[in-house]
């Protein structure tokens, strides 16, 4: 997804009100502190427990009012100005495991943070403890081996850079200052993704903290049904501390943007996009996007890329180039560090959003013209609708053999309406609203849900259509590794 094209939401709160009005006591040493429990009711750490636990973290334990509370709370997503009672800044698994261990005792709100990119907001908590593992993006590559040791706070950039410096890469997202994290356990649609599968396809191995505190080595050997379960499932079994991958030879590819006016014959380009799209070979990844740029100009943007050998790629496009009298063309051999981070601008977005998404099968002549009445209806400087081609590899995984159940799908789809982060309450919700009606407008014409694409509003809503027939088997493994369900701020699965 271009990152231009991000919604996300102002959602639930799950602290209680009382909790805002308590947030800023507690940071003296040895002061007990108030907080939120799983269940949502107030609860107060003990000052003796918090100086226990900051004593064992080898990383920060950071309070509200101590120094770097607001830029360790901050998500990227702005939408969400979470106030975490404790935020612990984990160095490595033992910290993870020290971390965990107080969130169980005290049955604490408990929000996980990885590269914090969740469009709802999840990797943050009012009032809980936030295990943040932004300090832990060491990547090892073993280039014989073809695998990568990634740790579980790594970015994309993290990733693609070190194995690239091999010739190597694992399939990721499309925009680099994502988090490798929640990207992989829900799934992770991108670039290679038709040719090698989804991130989550690719993970051979990991070390997880499960909710007990416990260490977990996992891979096809040892707890194989947790590796099945992190394939797709999120975040509801555990801390991953490091993640391992299987990795591909990928050399220069052939890529960039084609952009296009959106006119009149804006039916008939979606209509011969979907068309090449549906043949196009596996290595042609070509992610569409429809909003405005910096001078208001309403653009079809297609992020192309062709992982082939780099002499056929002329040949592989040249269909999308006749789409139209292009208004951008930048196509040309480019690293894939460099085409990773083309829509790259680290930091927090600078506007709030709300993303609404689903994931297509067909592209009929009804859901053409529902994308374009949606164009026509929408204020196009605040709103995005995007498609992300799927198929290929990953749909020749059968839906049972990974947590990842909608293999038949072919695009990921999301609106999405945004706002300037100073934008009063009814801009916001004028944004919101726009973008919940077109997702009213194409919500029937989607099979299934993309759980990485979603918004606080509806996280449990949209499970059942995200897991398909997998979701009793997750539901027993959550029962297995979660049964309090202390990992919830995520695609929750209820333990049974
Ligand atoms: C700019 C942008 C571009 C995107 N592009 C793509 C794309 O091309 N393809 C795609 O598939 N998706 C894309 N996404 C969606 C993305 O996959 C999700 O937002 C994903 O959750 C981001 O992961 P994160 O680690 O950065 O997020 P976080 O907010 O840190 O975490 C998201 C969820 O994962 C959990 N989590 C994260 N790390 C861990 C861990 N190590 N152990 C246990 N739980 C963890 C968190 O608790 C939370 O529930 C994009 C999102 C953004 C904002």
């Amino acid at each position: 997804m271009k990152r231009r094209a991000f919604v996300a939401a102002g959602l639930a709160a799950l602290a209680s009100a009382s909790f805002t009005h308590r947030r800023a006591f507690g940071a003296t040493a040895g002061a007990d502190l108030g907080a939120v429990g799983l269940d949502g009711a107030a609860l107060i750490l003990k000052g003796k427990d918090i100086d226990d636990l900051r004593a064992a973290l080898r990383g920060e334990l950071i309070a509200p009012g101590q120094a770097g509370y607001d830029q360790a709370r901050r998500l990227w997503n702005p939408a969400f100005d979470r106030h975490p009672a404790l935020i612990a800044r984990c160095l490595g698994a033992a910290d993870v495991r020290s971390a965990v261990s107080f969130a169980a005792a005290y049955g604490i709100l408990t929000a996980v943070r990885g590269g914090g990119h969740s469009f709802g907001g999840q990797s943050g908590c009012d009032g809980g403890l936030v295990i943040d593992l932004s300090p832990l993006r060491a990547v090892e590559i073993d280039p014989l081996a073809r695998r990568a040791r990634v740790g579980g706070g790594a970015l994309l950039a993290n990733l693609d850079r070190e194995a690239q410096g091999f010739g190597l890469a694992t399939p990721a997202g499309v925009v680099a200052d994502t988090g490798v994290g929640g990207l992989t356990l829900g799934g992770g649609i991108g670039r290679l993704g038709r040719r090698y599968g989804l991130s989550c396809d690719n993970l051979v191995g990991a070390e997880v903290i499960t909710a007990d505190g416990g260490w977990r080595r996992v891979s096809a050997e040892d707890n194989p049904e947790l590796l099945w379960g992190l394939k797709g499932g999120a975040g509801n079994f555990g801390v991953v501390t490091e993640f391992i991958f299987g990795l591909h030879e990928v050399g220069p590819l052939y890529g960039g943007t084609l952009s296009f006016p959106v006119d009149a014959t804006a039916r008939q380009l979606l209509r011969n996009y979907a068309d090449f799209m549906a043949g196009a070979p596996d290595e042609l990844y070509a992610g569409l996007d429809v909003s405005a740029d910096d001078h208001g100009q309403r653009l079809i943007e297609l992020d192309v890329s062709y992982c082939g050998p780099v002499r056929d790629a002329e040949r592989a496009v040249a269909p999308l180039r006749r789409l139209g009298k292009a208004h951008e063309d930048s196509l040309g051999v480019a690293s894939y560090v460099k085409l990773q981070g083309s829509d790259d601008a680290p930091g927090a977005a600078h506007h709030g959003m709300y993303l609404k998404g689903g994931l297509v099968r067909d592209v009929t002549a009804g859901f053409i013209d529902t994308v374009v009445g949606c164009l026509e209806s929408a204020r196009l400087d605040t709103f995005d609708l995007g498609l992300q081609p799927i198929g290929g590899a990953i749909g020749r995984v059968r839906p049972a053999d990974t947590a990842f159940w909608n293999r038949a799908a072919n695009y990921s789809m999301h609106v999405l309406g945004y706002w300037k982060t100073d934008a009063d309450h009814d801009t916001v919700e004028r944004n919101k609203v726009g973008a919940g009606a077109s997702w009213q407008r194409l919500e029937p014409l989607t099979h299934g849900r993309y759980v990485n694409i979603a918004s606080g509003d509806d996280h449990d809503s949209h499970l059942a259509a995200a897991y398909g027939d997998n979701y009793q088997r997750l539901a027993a493994l959550k029962k297995q590794y979660d049964p309090r369900n202390l990992f919830r701020l995520n695609a929750n699965i209820k333990p049974a």
